[in-house]
């Protein structure tokens, strides 16, 4: 029999359940009782999916905020400020610096989680740093789990991953020393589990599919030999990509079976199978952990049958990777068109397809010939269908060409053709885009969106916002001025909206971080532009003002890595397609007398590839999409971008290679010190470093603004610096947006009239 199982199901719950409760508990209207009583409630209920569909139900992978920090608690790696009386309250003092009743601390930082858009609790490691073993959860849930009857398997961060995630806070500590200290710890950990009767566990250790540095890897030798002893049997789980140079490795370290991501990378099948040892389980990712598309099962099944002649009972199925990162239930999508939808699989129809494999392996395809039909013919519609295709969009990618990407002359000609048509002063002031969200503009949106408010009512509103935003930008002294983005409830939703091959799901909510969810919209077809899609809202804004104000768009390669993506073509060629839409939004900007265009590339870090040597192919075509979209300007337009982020070493000569005529970037939390990438590559156009963090409400003062300036003034020359907050300010409240802003423009001047001064 192949026996199946999940990675992790997603924790918030169908109706994000556990984000409202959550929040109440957070906001002191329920108390941790209720906040329990939701966990377990959503755990039996998607233990009980998982019964009627799968041999093994997964326990550890709940989470009130993100496992990492479960394990952290676990393992008692606790910081002294966050440590209080409870364990409740420590847990998220750490994960968000403060809880209901305690003394708030600062928070414990949070990352991505891998290539994804899931962010973990980072641990944070001491010098001399100790484990020990603090009370658990995922004692309780096996207990629990176990009493309404299931067969268990148990998961755990690996302590390799564990380690490799976190911090050191003491400079000289290497985090790989702690692993005679961890190991232990974590062995008692495992006899913990087996002693409530698990005979599984699953131990995840993702950073298998990195480059490791070889201590790690000789690490991963002596960790397991270690924990070999122990009662339980353990599955190593690798996933988001393929072992690669770690294959060996993998298939020898001292455990009861290995899984392989083989939606990602289904070329380590076969060099995996010719190195299991003969005891090893072997568990295959076949379901799509990371997209929503329906799995390909009678492809699936032809790969798997000559696996299980192989392998017989040691075949194991599952998705590639948790399905943490896809909606709950397709189920509830009632309003998505019915065509659309058939094409889909969620967290719950993934299980139903596991389920299928193995019935078609065990017994036949013959006892499944059905369900197998009806998967084919959904997957052969989608391929067959006339919205996937769009004539005007193919046509259109034959004519690109070279030119397409090409500014009509080099930046140092551009410049001096925008300076005259801008006439900006040295250090010109901006901001990125966003203005306060306030509940007022948001109840406009949703009042809209119902039909409540009439097309004619909704656009007094927002223009009615528009005008605010642009008197309180003339008061503040700004010099290139925004429209605010009032009319936006997301970034990408946005655009996707306005674009054809963009569809939107109700519920399909996918945790972000803590009770933070977003909705990735899914881009299933060809991508093409009705229709203008910001133009009216940026002529209103312009007309009403003589100083500039910039085009606000959202860029390609972010429009695709915060979507779930077609899988029919590569995610290039999608790209482009965006990027030609974006391209015809940009010049009827620019004819609509934009001056200055923003195009953001929020997410383009992010879609780099886990190992280096995939890097430059990404950034090749990431980067070519984006000057597409940009190229297509006359010289004396100018054109921006905006990046959330401050690592720039590795992908420097990639953002030069953007030739935005400005790019805007968050430094503040990093003091600047990112600028020097800047200033060693000798970059070659302007740049506006954040001068203030939006994440906090603190208001920077004038002095504070100006030593920031100060430091970015060493690595960058002042006629091409500009000034400006890190990031979008929506999330603020307008009071304390004026005062920084006005700190701001107070800081330019000074340093301006100083530099000024000295020319004269
Ligand atoms: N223009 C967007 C804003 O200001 C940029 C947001 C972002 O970079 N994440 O909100
Ligand atoms: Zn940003």
């Amino acid at each position: 029999m192949t026996t199946t199982h999940i990675l992790g199901f997603p924790r918030i719950g169908a109706q994000r359940e556990l984000k409202q409760a959550l929040e109440a508990y957070w906001r002191g209207e329920q108390d941790a009782g209720a906040l329990e009583a939701c966990g377990r409630m959503l755990r039996a209920r998607h233990w009980a999916l998982q019964r009627a569909a799968l041999d093994y139900v997964t326990v550890g992978d709940f989470s009130f905020y993100d496992h990492v920090l479960d394990l952290s608690l676990a393992l008692d790696v606790v910081p002294a400020r966050c440590r209080r009386e409870d364990d409740l309250v420590t847990y998220f003092t750490m994960a968000r610096g403060r809880a209901p009743g305690a003394e708030p601390a600062a928070a414990c930082e949070m990352t991505k989680w891998f290539d994804t858009n899931y962010h973990y609790i980072v641990p944070e490691f001491e010098a001399g740093q100790r484990f020990r073993l603090r009370a658990p959860r995922i004692f309780q849930e096996v207990e629990e789990a176990r009493a309404l009857g299931h067969p268990v398997k148990a998961v755990l961060p690996g302590p390799l991953t564990y380690l490799w995630l976190g911090k050191a806070m003491t400079p000289a500590l290497d985090r790989l020393q702690l692993l005679d200290e961890l190991l232990p710890v974590y062995g008692e950990l495992l006899d913990g589990l087996a002693a409530r009767g698990v005979e599984w566990v699953q131990v995840d250790e993702p950073i298998l599919v990195l480059d490791l540095p070889p201590a790690w890897c000789q690490a991963f030798e002596a960790a397991y030999h270690r924990l070999q002893s122990r009662r339980v049997k353990l599955l190593l789980a690798t996933y988001f990509g393929g072992l690669e140079d770690h294959l060996e490795l993998a298939c020898r370290l001292p455990v009861a079976g290995l899984h392989l991501d083989l939606v990602r990378a289904p070329e380590q099948l076969a060099p995996a199978l010719d190195r299991l040892p003969p005891y090893k389980v072997l568990s295959l990712g076949v379901v799509d952990g990371r997209n929503v598309w329906r799995t390909p099962l009678d492809a699936v099944l032809e790969r798997l049958a000559p696996v299980r002649e192989r392998l017989g009972e040691r075949l194991w199925l599952a998705p590639s990777c948790s399905l943490l990162h896809v909606p709950v239930d397709l189920t509830l999508e009632t309003e998505l068109d019915g065509e659309i939808r058939e094409w889909l699989a969620f967290a719950v129809q993934k299980l139903e397809e596991l389920a299928l494999l193995k019935r078609a392996l065990d017994e036949g395809p013959a006892v499944v010939s059905e369900a197998l039909a009806a998967a084919r013919d959904a997957w052969a519609r989608r391929r067959r269908s006339p919205r996937l295709y769009r004539l005007s969009v193919r046509g259109r990618l034959e004519a690109v060409s070279e030119d397409w990407a090409r500014r009509a002359s080099p930046y140092a000609q551009r410049r001096a053709k925008q300076r005259a048509r801008l006439d900006l002063p040295l250090l010109p002031t901006t901001t990125i885009g966003s203005f306060p969200q306030t509940a007022e503009i948001r109840a406009v949106r949703r009042r809209h969106r119902s039909g409540e408010l009439s097309e004619a009512e909704y656009r007094a509103r927002i223009r009615a916002e528009i005008e605010t935003a642009i008197r309180r930008q003339e008061a503040l002294g700004l010099d290139v001025l925004v429209h605010g983005e009032a009319e936006r409830s997301d970034m990408v939703e946005y655009f996707g909206e306005r674009l054809e091959g963009f569809a939107f799901t109700r519920h399909g909510w996918v945790q972000s971080y803590g009770s933070r969810c977003v909705k990735p919209p899914i881009l299933y077809g060809d991508v093409e532009r009705p229709a203008p899609m910001t133009v009216d809202w940026f002529r209103y804004a312009q007309s009403l003002t003589e100083k500039p104000v910039k085009g606000m768009l959202t860029g390609p390669v972010t429009l695709l890595n915060w979507s779930f993506v077609r899988d029919d073509q590569p995610r290039a060629a999608t790209c482009l397609q965006l990027a030609l839409a974006l391209r015809d939004e940009v010049r009827d900007l620019e004819a609509a007398g934009a001056a200055v265009i923003q195009i953001d590339e929020a997410a383009l870090r992010e879609g780099l590839p886990l190992r280096r040597r995939h890097w430059q192919a990404y950034l090749e075509w990431a980067v070519q999409a984006f000057r597409v979209a940009a190229c297509a300007v006359r010289d004396e337009t100018q054109i921006h971008t905006h990046m959330c982020y401050s690592e720039f070493n590795d992908i420097i000569e990639a953002i030069a290679a953007m030739d935005a005529d400005v790019v805007t970037i968050e430094s503040a939390r990093s003091r600047m010190n990112l600028l020097e990438a800047f200033r060693d590559f000798e970059y070659p156009n302007e740049i506006g470093p954040g001068v203030y963090d939006i994440h906090s409400p603190n208001v920077p003062s004038v002095d504070e603004i100006e030593a920031l300036l100060r430091r970015a003034l060493a690595c960058i020359p002042a006629e091409r610096l500009w000034v400006n907050p890190d990031c979008g300010l929506k999330t603020r409240a307008w009071p304390e947006v004026e005062a920084a802003l006005a700190n701001m423009v107070a800081a330019a001047r000074r340093l301006r009239a100083e530099l000024q001064g000295r020319a004269a």
